[in-house]
């Protein structure tokens, strides 16, 4: 499957290859489930795993600020599988921040993760799921180099900015029916450079009640 999203031209990167390589999407995804083929999957409580080759992309728009040591957080972590590719790419040193706010999916991320390539890093400690709101970031381990949204929000959560290093980059989808995948870059000054990466559609970054409603 990562060959076929490279030989696409989905990515390049061998270092992002690396991780989803050892990342076996297998163990993210529902019993039964398809776990290679290149869409998006129903993982439960009216949300889904992003299709492998939103994860290559977003791993690929943040792989400079997820080098050894740096510090990433990825809210709405769903099934934990991009959190996990965040902690083998920041490594031992680094931090990897998974905020997801359903509880039950936080529990069965971490068994997933418990299985999988990163488990040595969940652990030790450098690799963490948390039960929360995303929309409120995860102050604990900011600042952070890399911020992942894999919800689409109305607009950008401030606190998402606050908690974003200068020379940090955040990739958030932002709008309602139409979405656009926006690049965040917090310039060394403070100041933001955003730009549209493509269009998009994901689920939206709400409230717990709101999602489980399903409006
Ligand atoms: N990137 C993940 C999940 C994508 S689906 C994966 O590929 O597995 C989006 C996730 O965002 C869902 O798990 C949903 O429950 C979560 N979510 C939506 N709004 C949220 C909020 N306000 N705070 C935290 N998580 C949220």
């Amino acid at each position: 499957m990562v060959e076929q999203l490279q030989r696409y031209g989905i990515f390049n990167s061998k270092k992002v290859a690396e991780a989803m390589e050892k990342v076996d999407r297998g163990l993210f995804v529902p019993a039964g489930t398809p776990a290679y083929v290149d869409s998006p999957m129903a993982i439960g409580y009216n949300v889904t795993i992003s299709a492998p080759h939103m994860h290559a992309m977003c791993l690929q728009l943040l792989e400079k600020n997820l080098q050894p040591g740096m510090h990433a957080l990825d809210i709405g972590s769903g099934t934990g599988y991009l959190t996990a590719c965040f902690a083998l790419m920041v490594g031992p040193e680094g931090r990897a921040v998974g905020v997801e706010h359903i509880p039950e999916l936080v529990t069965s991320s971490i068994k997933n993760i418990e299985k999988s390539e990163a488990a040595s890093l969940l652990k030790q400690g450098s690799l963490s799921i948390n039960a929360g709101d995303g929309r409120q970031g995860w102050p604990e381990f900011a600042a952070y180099d890399a911020i992942h949204v894999g919800a689409a929000a109305r607009e950008i959560p401030q606190p998402l900015i606050d908690q974003l290093k200068p020379g940090g980059r955040m990739v958030i989808p932002v709008g309602n029916v139409f979405q656009d995948l926006k690049v965040v870059d917090k310039n060394l000054d403070g100041s933001l450079s955003i730009r549209n990466e493509t269009s998009v559609r994901y689920v939206p970054l709400t409230s717990r009640d709101a999602q489980l409603r399903g409006t």
